[in-house]
């Protein structure tokens, strides 16, 4: 075939592979093209048209990208701007899906998103406004022969055309808004500390979803507003002054009937640790970063945890200084959470009694007197929730349906009817002092026992599986398969897109390889991994530049190795 001279490298050297064997595309690795107004990178070459799709890169110069100068500015404008241009590549991309060939020829794909604004491997903008766009290809064969000219027109000339019309015709109003919005949050997040929050909930708000597995709000709820004593006024650059529900730092529960919206609630403040888009109905609802959701998961692992806040004199003389198990029973399992979770920088504990083990929340009167103190390991968290506000200034937000006993330690008391909050704090003091406890009552459980750091063995964390030196997957949000063990991580609440577990995946390969030493701590093994995610952005811990990372917080990063059950401590 004789080349044309207007004929990019790319679409020649692609119509030369034309009815080659499928390996020659390996002859694309590496290379760089001119393509239009971007330069294409090929990060990676599938083996076959079966394999998991090839990986592209496209590098647009800050004259091409022309994005205005709010998206570069600043690292929010560089969020914002990269989180929006991702959306636009998934809907220029939904409009265009065709299957050309055999397996995953033809597919164009970029990794979907969820509400909430992370920051994401696949379109990344740099301070000076160039923008780097990932995506998987399909690279098209019939069989496991090349498709060339098909291979030259998906890369040669729809992808150009999609570059022209996401970078061309951007909404340049609705992106000021979603920057607007990011700033928003950042600000109101920033702002709760000084002003003794655990989360603030701007009126209006919309909390619930519109089923239990979607991330869209539900049409019609009841919006949310906060009763007089407990609104408190913040100020957004973008939004203004804002009334709002003001949850406060101490203890505070959520109580009501059955039904009346408290696991929602509550729901909110644990996916307010995230950014959500305008429309998300939680786009104004902010809270503490470091605030954790804590329940049972009788069944998982735990290892080497310090348990005796909680746990002490088990049956048989087990340690419970150095826990470890297989095989955790409720209790266990959410004593271990908590610890975990106060070992990784947790700030505020959340707990719904709707996942959590009754008797680590409580032991009433009548237990009391029937199983003497000597003879319960557990003391509930009942009796410690109070000596984590006061001396180490950990807040806990819990729904309480059943468990009154409650109502003598909390600070704050909210309570829903029907979906409507009111302030119950009053109240419940008084029904604490109509019906007293006795014997019951929270009682001082004695000092914190000082836990001595944990050092994850680096011999424990081999990601090796048959011949491969390295196997690291996940399954969405459920599973990563770490080497020859399978993680579950289905219960964790705030690990909340696929992006982000794949990431998780990642770091952990970066422990295994030698992040981890056998000598710093888990704790400081974390603080490695935010300085890196922080200073070099997201590909310094996902290494290997897919285009559909996320960033997670340390707190899922930690839970995830605290459920490896190879691992163990030096
Ligand atoms: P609880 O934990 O008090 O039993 P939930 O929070 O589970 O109640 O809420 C019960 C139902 O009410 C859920 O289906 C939820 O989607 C719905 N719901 C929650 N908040 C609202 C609201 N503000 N407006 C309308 N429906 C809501
Ligand atoms: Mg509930």
């Amino acid at each position: 075939m004789k080349p044309d001279p207007h004929e990019t490298d790319l679409v020649q050297l692609l119509r030369c592979l034309d009815g080659r064997s499928y390996a020659s595309y390996k002859e694309l690795r590496g290379a760089e093209f001119e393509l239009g107004p971007a330069r294409l990178r090929v990060l990676h070459v599938q083996g076959d048209p079966f394999a998991a799709p090839s990986r592209i890169q496209l590098e647009l110069d800050p004259a091409k990208a022309s994005l205005p100068g709010f998206c570069a500015a600043d690292a929010v404008g560089r969020r914002a701007s990269a989180d929006f241009l991702q959306r636009a590549w998934i809907a220029a991309l939904g409009r265009e899906r065709s299957r050309l060939g055999s397996g995953k020829s033809g597919l164009l794909e970029m990794a979907p998103v969820g509400p909430e604004m992370l920051q994401r491997s696949g379109v990344q903008v740099s301070e000076d406004g160039s923008c780097h766009v990932r995506l998987a290809v399909g690279l098209p064969a019939s069989g496991r022969r090349i498709l060339g000219i098909r291979a030259a027109e998906l890369l040669g000339e729809k992808l150009p055309a999609l570059v022209e019309r996401v970078f061309g015709e951007l909404d340049l109003e609705t992106l000021r808004v979603h920057r607007q919005a990011l700033e928003d949050q950042v600000v109101l997040r920033a702002a709760l500390e000084s002003r003794g929050l655990v989360a603030f909930l701007a009126d209006g708000s919309v909390l619930p979803r519109r089923t239990g597995t979607s991330s869209e709000p539900l049409a019609g709820a009841v919006p949310l507003r906060a009763p007089e004593s407990l609104a408190v006024e913040l100020e957004a650059p973008g939004a203004g002054r804002l009334r709002g529900l003001g949850v406060p730092r101490g203890v505070s529960l959520i109580v009501g009937g059955g039904y009346h919206g408290k696991s929602t609630l509550l729901g909110a403040l644990q996916a307010s640790v995230y950014d959500h888009v305008p429309g998300d109905g939680r786009e104004l609802c902010v809270a503490d970063r470091a605030s954790v959701t804590v329940r049972a998961e009788d069944g998982r692992c735990v290892t080497g945890v310090d348990l005796r806040p909680f746990i002490g004199n088990l049956p048989l003389g087990v340690d419970t200084a150095r826990f470890c198990t297989q095989d955790a029973s409720g209790s266990t399992s959410q004593a271990a959470a908590i610890v975990e979770a106060l070992e990784a920088g947790c700030r505020t504990l959340l707990i719904d009694e709707d996942t959590a083990a009754t008797n680590f929340l409580i032991r009433d009167a009548r237990m009391r007197r029937l199983i003497p103190d000597e003879a319960e390991p557990i003391t509930p968290f009942l009796d410690r929730v109070r000596q984590l506000w006061e001396e180490a200034g950990v807040s806990s937000v819990l729904v309480l349906g059943g468990a009154g006993d409650y109502l003598d330690v909390a600070d704050c008391v909210i309570q829903m009817v029907a979906y409507e909050l009111l302030d119950a704090t009053e109240r419940a003091r008084e029904v604490a002092a109509e019906l007293p406890l006795g014997e019951a009552r929270a009682r001082a459980a004695g000092p914190w026992p000082r836990a001595q750091p944990r050092v994850p063995d680096r011999g424990s964390l081999d990601a090796g599986r048959g011949r491969r030196a390295e196997r690291v997957r996940s399954v969405r949000t459920r599973s990563i398969e770490f080497g020859e063990h399978e993680i579950d991580v289905s219960l964790m609440p705030q690990l909340v897109d696929a992006s982000q577990c794949r990431a998780i995946g990642d770091a952990l390969l970066e422990l295994s390889r030698g992040l981890c030493n056998s000598r710093r701590s888990l704790a400081e093994l974390l603080d490695e991994l935010d300085a890196r995610f922080e200073e070099s952005g997201i590909d310094a811990v996902c290494a290997r530049s897919f285009g559909d990372r996320a960033r997670p917080r340390r707190f899922e990063i930690a839970a995830a190795l605290n459920r490896l059950r190879s691992l163990s401590l030096c």
